[in-house]
């Protein structure tokens, strides 16, 4: 059974929809089979992978509401993973759905029936706790956390941290950490240096070895709608978040050896 994985963070501009992103399509050139769900009302993860999202028939919106089941809405990005889209119109689905019962479970009911399609389900979320958010993390097994080294980012961490502590009591109990990503690293900038110190301090081995390295070739890529890794895959960027495919990959070995 795919393992689900929401990538989140409720601040904005720390690398999500980068790392979701290339992370899927760098998990697909494993290869491994990959689903991206695009939760995110600005749809950038649709447009960075290759598909429009002004000219979609079904979207991650329509599924929330059971207005189509997941397959329905499912679309082939041109980098070998599949990718169920978003736009806009998930604020509309999120208003809709306010008053709904099992409102945060609905993600999850609608990717029960393709987990076995797939060996990884990343879930693009957008930068806020909102009821989109909620459905990811209600669907998903893992989270991963994108953060960039800088001043105040270890104590916006911490609230994550707490929250998802909040929602596993509530909302999905096998709920866990996946790991800590670091993002837009710049080696020569100290405070990076020191703030990346304290992160492994704190969290050890839930901080992935791979820095994602600030890149332009990384910026660059969605506007080509194109991944790093079918843009430039030999780039620093490209380089890393191969690095970090593998680094889930060797740990999804690791575990079933021990599960054996
Ligand atoms: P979020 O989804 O958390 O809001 P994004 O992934 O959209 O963040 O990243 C914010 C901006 O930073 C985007 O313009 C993106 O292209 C750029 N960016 C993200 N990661 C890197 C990186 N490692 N190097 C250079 N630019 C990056
Ligand atoms: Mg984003």
């Amino acid at each position: 059974m795919g393992r689900i994985i929401a990538i989140a963070n409720q601040k904005g501009g720390v690398g999500k929809t980068t790392t979701a992103v290339n992370l899927a399509a760098a998990l697909a050139a494993t290869p491994r089979k990959v689903l991206l769900v695009d939760m995110d009302p600005q749809g950038n993860a649709t447009m960075a992978s290759g598909v429009d999202k002004r000219e979609l028939e079904n979207s991650s919106c329509e599924v929330l509401l059971a207005e189509c089941p997941a397959a329905a809405a499912i679309v082939r990005a041109p980098e070998g993973f599949d990718l169920l889209p978003g736009n806009i119109d998930l604020t509309a689905a999120e208003i809709r759905l306010m008053d709904e019962p099992a409102r945060e479970q609905r993600l999850k009911n609608a990717l029960a029936p393709l987990r076995d399609q797939y060996d990884y389900l990343i879930i693009d979320c957008p930068p806020s706790l909102s009821l989109l958010t909620l459905n990811a993390l209600a669907a998903a097994d893992g989270v991963i956390v994108p953060m960039q080294c800088e001043y105040f980012a270890l104590e916006g961490l911490s609230s994550l941290v707490d929250t998802i502590n909040a929602l596993k009591g509530k909302l999905n109990p096998a709920l866990e950490i996946e790991g800590i990503v670091r993002t837009m690293f710049d080696v020569r900038n100290n405070l990076a240096n020191a703030v990346s110190g304290e992160l492994t301090k704190h969290f050890g081995d839930k901080v992935f070895r791979s820095i994602i390295p600030r890149n332009v070739r990384l910026a660059e890529a969605p506007s080509h709608g194109q991944s790093i890794v079918g843009y430039d895959r030999a780039s620093r960027g490209g380089i890393a978040y191969l690095g970090l495919a593998g680094e889930i990959v060797r740990r999804e070995r690791k575990v079933s050896k021990e599960m054996a």
